[in-house]
């Protein structure tokens, strides 16, 4: 069966086409600049061949009919006709309440995740996009939604309500959702699988550390706590992100400096967390690098950065009563041994002990980067794409 793999952003749409016996990945890329001059289509085919074209690429349906255009392309393609499409599986940002899991997309599911607009309204609208382009271009073709809220939603009352007046929760859904789920639920799978053992008797807790940052306490196979709240805002420091803040310093900060929502929320998320306190980028790349240079408030950045991901290791420790396996992913748990030695450091007292020599291999694939004691620490590549096929396929085979 041959599914396409869609997650639609407000620019750019980022493809993979997967032939799901042996789970392979024919082709991938993205198309950016969408609605801009000069947008282009990266495209990657299984076999290493690589092409970039710009074009006119005006609208979503127009970045999504030019990649099938690509991936039937008799030079560049991976596939005949458009007939071969089984199914897409659409990366869907907010599923609020409703969605616990991924689901077929009809009128009713649309209509749902028209809803969901209000708690997201920066993504949501555009994951539509997607899924109305699909429908226009690929007529009776199944569609799946997998949600980025959807793995943290058996989290319990008292860990997902904040501190509010109930009525407001009530009135308007004002609680943690959590993100980033479809990532944490894979790397929680594979690290089960690592450790040779069902995820119903584990205890983890996964961090995915990218431009946007999140932890989650993975117990039994359910998200019991994650740091992201309502809105991905809150939690870890991020690229861009405050993460958690006094929510009366925001108030203070508005009325000292007179500025409106708008403003505000833009300060919070585009020109905080890495880049506001470093002046110099969200990168953490950069940063590792100016801080070697003795660059101080590079340095107090990445200070702060590892010190929130192990305060969060700690709570959710706790939470959960202990810890079987920690888990980094994301482009910084991924590569920045630096950083997982950081978070880590100070915390054998609970059993976690690094391996240097295995934590600093440049190695991509999964593996264990510890001494092999009580808490087993894991770096592991996440695949939220092979995640949305799977479902995608699971839900499209059952129907
Ligand atoms: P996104 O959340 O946008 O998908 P990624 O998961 O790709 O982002 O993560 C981007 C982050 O990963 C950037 O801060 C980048 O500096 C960091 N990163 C990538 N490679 C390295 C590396 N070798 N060392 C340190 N940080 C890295």
């Amino acid at each position: 069966m041959i599914i396409l793999v869609l997650n639609s952003g407000s620019s750019s749409v980022k493809y993979r086409l997967f032939n799901m016996d042996g789970e392979r990945c024919l082709a991938w890329g993205v198309v950016e600049r969408i609605g801009s001059r000069g947008a282009i289509l990266k495209h990657n085919r299984e076999d290493g061949h690589q092409i970039k074209l710009a074009g006119d690429i005006s609208d979503h349906t127009k970045a999504i009919e030019y990649v099938l255009t690509i991936l039937l392309s008799p030079n560049h393609g991976v596939i005949k006709d458009r007939s071969q499409i089984d199914a897409v599986g659409h990366r869907v940002v907010h599923g609020g309440e409703e969605f616990t899991e991924s689901v077929v997309i009809d009128k009713v599911v649309m209509h749902q995740i028209h809803d969901c607009i209000e708690l997201a309204p920066l993504h949501n609208p555009h994951n539509i996009k997607g899924i109305t382009a699909c429908r226009a271009l690929l007529k009776d073709v199944p569609q799946v939604a997998v949600f980025d809220t959807a793995f943290h939603q058996q989290m319990p009352d008292y860990s997902y309500m904040y501190g509010l007046p109930y009525i407001l929760y009530k009135r308007y859904s004002v609680r943690r959702f959590g993100f980033h789920g479809t990532s944490h639920r894979y790397v929680s799978d594979r690290a089960a699988s690592m450790l040779g053992k069902p995820i119903e008797e584990l205890k983890l807790i996964t961090c995915h550390l990218g431009n946007g940052c999140s932890t989650a306490a993975v117990s039994c196979g359910i998200s019991i706590d994650t740091t992201m709240g309502f809105t991905p805002t809150e939690g870890l420091l991020m690229g861009t992100r405050t993460g958690d803040i006094d929510p009366a310093a925001l108030l203070y900060i508005m009325s000292r400096e007179e500025i409106g929502v708008g403003e505000a929320n833009s300060l919070i998320n585009k020109h905080s967390g890495l880049q506001g306190i470093s002046g110099i980028s969200n990168d953490m790349r950069e940063l590792e690098e100016a801080t070697a240079k003795g660059n101080e408030r590079a340095e107090l950045a990445v200070n702060m950065f590892v010190y929130r991901v192990k305060k969060y290791i700690g709570a959710y420790a706790a939470a959960m009563g202990g810890v079987d396996g920690i888990v980094f992913t994301g482009g910084i748990g991924e590569n920045s041994s630096e950083v997982r030695k950081r978070s880590l450091s100070g915390l054998e007292f609970i059993g976690i002990e690094l391996a240097p020599e295995l934590n600093n291999s440049d190695d991509s694939e999964e593996r264990f980067v510890d001494k092999g004691g009580r808490v087993r620490v894991m770096v592991i590549p996440t695949n939220e794409e092979l995640v949305i096929a799977r479902d995608t396929l699971e839900l499209v085979t059952g129907m």
